[in-house]
């Protein structure tokens, strides 16, 4: 039995979330998936109902569950409040407690979307690449990490780029047990010809490989370099692993290299500790509040956090390419949210989309 968390939060949060509840209740039904569904409380819903944005309850329940299915939090209402109560704290606690140290962002651009691209077509058709970003540690976290005021007056901020050699090499391990799954090769990304901590994580990533994955292809880039590369020819790559501020950036550029924000689900694993992973699977998008409670949300990216979680978390590889063959198809077959409209598609909602995606595994699985 799989013990599952959803957290639906804010905005089309939890939109994306009962579509992605209603393909989990297929999967229940039609794959002999067995699982126990817990629903928590996260972000500015949380604050209204508890007064914290991260309840302690919340914590606990992720903590107990084998995977958590996230929504989305944040919204303009809870834009002034302090830092502390902030809806997005809900996320940063759950990342923190439960260490989420490693950060998967696939950006895949099917085919049928080959033109939403702001890249020529020929650049990003087929593209499948998958960047392992390291999420706990380096300069978003280093200490110290302040604001002084000097001698004369003026200000002076630091933050600090820090990193370990057991922080470097559990990244390295998670993006060369992930290439294994795909195709075979890694490429490290960091600044090693201005920075310490890059020249150590080139060390390390370079020590694990030759000792623990001599059966991947190890290259090294400079992540500027790496910036470049990714809008010239992206799909060079396979697997990229770096640290959290170039990752920070990286995803996002190769996020934007498929079109829509709609459409990318990531996932957030910590170690596992004897056979038992932390894992938290969320869309990379916000809680949309221009659209929310319109019923217009694309559920794409979050079904497709889904599927991660079926992949890395239950070991359910076939079930989780059913599940992303099934949204190729009804991409295939023009059905479009207003995110992803294009000219002569079929416009639909968040239900009929789903609807579409359900009717899809049917005919797939026969
Ligand atoms: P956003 O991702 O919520 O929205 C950006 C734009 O993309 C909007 O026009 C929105 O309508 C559209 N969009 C996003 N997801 C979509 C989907 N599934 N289907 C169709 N259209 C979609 O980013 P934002 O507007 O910068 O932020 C809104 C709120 O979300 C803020 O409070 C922000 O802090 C929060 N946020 C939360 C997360 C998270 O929960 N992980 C991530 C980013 C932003």
């Amino acid at each position: 039995m799989h013990n599952i968390l959803v957290t639906p939060g804010d905005g089309i949060g939890p939109e994306v979330i009962d579509a992605t509840r209603r393909v989990l209740d297929w999967y229940g039904k039609n794959r002999n998936f067995a699982f126990h569904v817990e629903e928590a409380l996260v972000g500015g819903v949380a604050f209204e109902k508890t007064g914290r944005p991260d309840p302690d309850q919340t914590i606990e329940k992720a903590r107990r569950a084998d995977a958590v299915l996230f929504g989305a939090v944040g919204g303009p209402q809870w834009d002034k409040l302090p830092f502390t109560q902030k809806p997005e704290r809900g996320l940063l606690r759950l990342r923190k407690d439960l260490e989420l140290f490693a950060n998967l962002r696939p950006a895949l651009c099917f085919d049928a979307l080959k033109d939403a691209s702001t890249l020529k077509p020929e650049i990003v058709a087929g593209l499948d690449i998958l960047i392992v970003r390291e999420l706990t540690g380096g300069v978003y976290f280093g200490e110290p990490k302040e604001t002084t005021i000097l001698p004369d007056g003026q200000k002076r901020a630091v933050d600090t780029q820090a990193y370990t050699t057991g922080e470097i090499a559990r990244i390295a391990r998670v993006a060369f047990e992930l290439a294994r799954l795909r195709g075979k090769r890694v490429a490290s990304a960091e600044k090693s010809n201005v920075m310490v901590t890059g020249v150590l994580w080139r060390e390390v990533v370079t020590e694990v490989h030759a000792k623990e994955f001599p059966d991947i292809e190890l290259s090294h880039v400079l992540a500027d370099n790496c910036a470049m590369q990714l809008v010239r020819n992206p799909k060079q790559y396979d697997v990229i692993v770096t640290d959290n501020l170039f990752g920070d950036v990286l995803s996002d550029e190769a996020a934007q290299l498929t079109g829509s924000i709609g459409m990318l689900p990531s996932a957030s694993l910590g170690a596992k500790i004897n056979g038992k992973q932390a894992a938290l699977y969320e869309p990379i998008h916000g809680s949309a509040p221009d659209i929310a409670g319109k019923g217009l949300a694309n559920p794409i990216a979050a079904i497709l956090s889904f599927a991660m979680c079926l992949r890395y978390s239950f070991g359910r590889v076939e079930d989780a390419a059913l599940l992303e063959k099934a949204v190729e198809r009804v991409l295939a077959e023009g059905y479009r949210t207003g995110d992803i409209m294009q000219p002569g598609m079929n416009k639909v909602g968040t239900t009929a989309m789903t609807d579409a995606i359900l009717a899809s595994l049917a005919k797939l699985a026969g």
